[in-house]
């Protein structure tokens, strides 16, 4: 089992100390000093029983005749295509910065699979920018300390699966898709603990009820943890038990007001609320049930939906509902009409005021992490493309066949589909919507974002 990993990241965040522990000798070099220019560079790593080709994207510093910007660009990239994953490393001592988020942008737009690790976290000088990194939206940042060797075993468990997902998607065209061994591919769920508590934003409109559901939310919990002020200029979160279930919600300005006085979180702006997005997994979209899916509302949603986190998406002040039945059917139509982008994500009716219904949001905010978590196997979704493709076959647009040839999930959080394919120019829209509806309903993948990527085989 063999695989490719591209440490990147911008200059002095720890890059070449982590390659060389992986590759155990002193192959590259350390400096103190950004300026000292260095190319990409290979080794053979190994970390319990993998072994794979680790290459070192170090030498991002300013050459006199380079901007910084394009030199970095190139490099990530081609160290990008060279590799089946990315390790993506902030310096969690100085935080994230503005060449951070290029760096994050660059990932991105390459569709890379990324492993985010905040390095330096030894001690507790890094707690701030590990909980930074977060803004990154890349997901849960792997705590580091290339210099200690610390995280190394997390480092492991999360290649470990990968690796052997990468093995399975190897053959390419050819693949015999019986062969993949489901087991070792599947990935297993992390529930939220208190060690990986629940990210979680809500936002709405202004008087939806946002700061009387928070309330509710940290009221039902004796052992809050306090909001931490500070940590980032422009997010602050507090960790609390939500009916059992240890969260992080993540909030603006409004809670650095009150930093010390957490009985009653301060109302929000629109775009503070939007901020604090970035910050979450799961992404309570709050509707006023009297005004429901305004066009403030549907903005919020999409939003949510673009930057790809979970959505659940819950009706409140339902107690001054008389009509229950009918309003939710109203509800439902509105909801598929107006938000098809969410197709398939919860809708549930709550009372922040009376608390009525926060059982249902609860579980369907578990649920809505579980399968925006979730993967599925190479080998079940091939079987299912086949099927897919025989019961609605590609159109033939003037005479040519498109083929749909191999497809396979590249990432979750939320979950990303690869298809290869010829001619993937002439698939039109809604063949890939298609797709992804029937990937919702047959994997029961309710609430999440599916990303569908087409990608050209000749
Ligand atoms: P690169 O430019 O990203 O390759 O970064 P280097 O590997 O050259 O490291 C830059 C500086 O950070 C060096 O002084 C390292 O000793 C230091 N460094 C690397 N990893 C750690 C770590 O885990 N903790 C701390 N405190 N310093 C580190
Ligand atoms: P925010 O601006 O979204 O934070 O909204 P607030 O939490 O401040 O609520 C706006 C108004 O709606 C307040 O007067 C709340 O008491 C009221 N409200 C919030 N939730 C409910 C609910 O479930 N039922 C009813 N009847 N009123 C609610």
């Amino acid at each position: 089992m063999s695989f490719t990993l591209a440490i990147v990241g911008r200059p002095n965040v720890g890059k070449s100390t982590l390659f060389n522990r992986l590759v155990g000798k002193r192959l590259a070099l350390v400096d103190d000093q950004p300026g000292v220019t260095r190319d990409l560079r290979e080794g053979d790593a190994r970390l319990g029983d993998l072994r794979f080709v680790v290459i070192d994207s170090a030498g991002l510093e300013l050459v006199e005749d380079d901007s910084l910007q394009g030199r970095m660009r190139r490099l990530t990239e081609r160290a990008v295509d060279e590799a089946d994953v990315c390790l993506f490393v902030v310096d969690a001592r100085a935080g994230v910065t503005p060449a951070d988020e290029i760096f994050a942008d660059i990932l991105r737009k390459k569709n890379a699979h990324v492993i985010l690790a905040a390095n330096k976290a030894e001690g507790r000088a890094g707690e701030g920018g590990v909980l930074e990194a977060y803004a990154l939206g890349l997901g849960e940042p792997l705590r580091l300390s290339a210099e200690h060797g610390e995280g190394m075993d997390e480092l492991y468990h999360i290649l470990r699966p990968l690796a052997a997902e990468i093995e399975a998607r190897r053959p390419g065209p050819e693949v015999d898709v019986a062969v993949s061994d489901e087991d070792a591919e599947a990935e297993t769920y992390h529930a939220p603990s208190a060690a990986r508590p629940l990210q979680l934003a809500v936002i709405g409109r202004p008087n939806a009820g946002k700061s009387t559901l928070i309330n509710r939310i940290l009221g039902e919990d004796r052992l809050l943890t306090g909001p931490e002020a500070g940590i980032t200029r422009d997010a602050i979160s507090v960790g609390t038990t939500f009916m059992g279930t240890p969260m992080r919600i993540w909030d603006t300005a409004g809670m650095r007001k009150k930093a010390r006085v957490t009985d009653k979180v301060e109302k929000l702006s629109v775009a503070d609320g939007l901020r604090a997005v970035r910050f979450a997994e799961v992404v309570v979209v709050l509707l006023d049930v009297g005004i429901p899916f305004e066009q403030q509302d549907l903005r919020i949603a999409d939003f949510a939906e673009t930057e790809g986190r979970a959505v659940v998406v819950a009706a409140n002040k339902w107690d001054l509902e008389e009509d229950k039945p009918a309003k939710l059917n109203a509800l439902r139509e509105s909801f598929e009409r107006l938000l098809p982008q969410l197709r398939g994500a919860p809708l549930v009716t709550v009372s922040a005021k009376t608390g009525k219904g926060l059982d249902r949001l609860h579980a369907a905010i578990l649920k809505a992490h579980e399968v925006w978590n979730r993967r599925v196997t190479t080998a079940k979704l091939n079987q299912w493309l086949s099927a897919m493709t025989e019961a609605h076959p590609p159109p033939a647009p003037g005479g040519r066949r498109i083929r749909l040839r191999y497809m396979t999930q590249v990432k979750t959080r939320p979950p990303a589909f690869v298809v290869m394919a010829t001619h993937t120019d002439a698939i039109p829209e809604a063949y890939g919507r298609y797709l992804v509806n029937g990937l919702r309903t047959d994997f029961d993948m309710p609430g999440t974002p599916i990303r569908l990527i087409f990608r050209d085989q000749g």
